[in-house]
C-alpha cells in the first residue's frame, strides 16, 4: 500500500502516520523529521534548509524532490509506505507521479486529515511546549505555515481529487478514534 497523508500543520499527520504505519506494516517517511535531523546534524542539506524552516517557508522543490528520488531509487519504499509532509506543492506532486511511473509504481490513496484553523493554532501552541519545535513557538511563523499551506499545498487536494485517489478523514476528536477512522478509510475498497 502506497499512501500520501495530507493536511495542515498540526493536523496530526505525523502522529497518525506513525500509528498507521505500525498497524499496517508500512514505512513512514516524514520529510519534516528528515529535514530537522539534517539541520541538527549540520549536513549540507540541513544548512540549505534551515532558514526556510525557521521562517515557516517551504524548502525549494528541487531539494526535497531530489531526496525523495533517492529514496525511490534505493528500493527502500518497495514494500509500501506513508509519505508524510511530501508532496507539499503541485510541482512536487507531479514529480512524485512521474518518478513512481518510471518505477512502474503509483499511489493507492491520498488521505486528507481535515481540521479547522482554530484547532490547528491551539494544537501547535501546545505542541511547542511539549516538543520544543521553534517553528511552533512563534505565532507569526505558525500563521505563515498556515498561509503557505493554503497557497501552496491545498491545490494538491484538487490534483489528487482529479486522479480519483483522494479520501477525506475527520481529524478532530479522540486520537484513537481518528486512527480507527483512518484505518477504515485506508483498508476499504
Ligand atoms: P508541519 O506540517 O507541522 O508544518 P513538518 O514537520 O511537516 O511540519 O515540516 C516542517 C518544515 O519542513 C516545513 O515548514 C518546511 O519548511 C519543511 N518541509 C517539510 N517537508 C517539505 C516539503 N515537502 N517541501 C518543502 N519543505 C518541506
Amino acid at each position: 500500500m502506497n499512501l500520501v497523508f495530507l493536511g495542515p500543520p498540526g493536523s496530526g499527520k505525523g502522529t497518525q502516520a506513525k500509528r498507521i504505519a505500525k498497524k499496517l506494516d508500512l514505512l513512514h517517511l516524514s520529510t519534516g523529521d528528515l529535514l530537522r535531523e539534517a539541520v541538527k546534524n549540520g549536513t549540507e542539506l540541513g544548512k540549505k534548509a534551515k532558514t526556510y524552516m525557521e521562517a515557516g517557508e517551504l524548502v525549494p522543490d528541487d531539494l526535497i524532490v531530489g531526496i525523495i528520488e533517492e529514496k525511490v531509487a534505493s528500493g527502500e519504499l518497495a514494500d509500501g509506505y506513508i509519505l508524510d509532509g511530501f508532496p507539499r506543492t503541485v510541482p512536487q506532486a507531479e514529480a512524485l507521479r512521474d518518478m513512481l511511473k518510471k518505477n512502474d509504481s503509483g499511489l493507492d490513496k491520498a488521505i486528507l486529515i481535515d481540521v479547522t484553523d482554530e484547532e490547528v493554532i491551539d494544537r501547535l501552541s501546545s505542541r511547542a511546549k511539549i516538543e520544543g519545535r521553534a517553528d511552533d513557538a512563534d505565532v507569526s511563523v505558525v500563521r505563515n505555515r498556515l498561509d503557505v499551506y493554503k497557497k501552496q499545498t491545498q491545490p494538491i487536494i484538487d490534483f489528487y481529487e482529479k486522479e480519483s485517489i483522494l479520501t477525506k478523514v475527520d481529524g478532530e476528536g479522540d486520537i484513537d478514534d481518528i486512527t480507527y477512522r483512518l484505518q477504515e478509510a485506508i483498508t476499504k475498497k
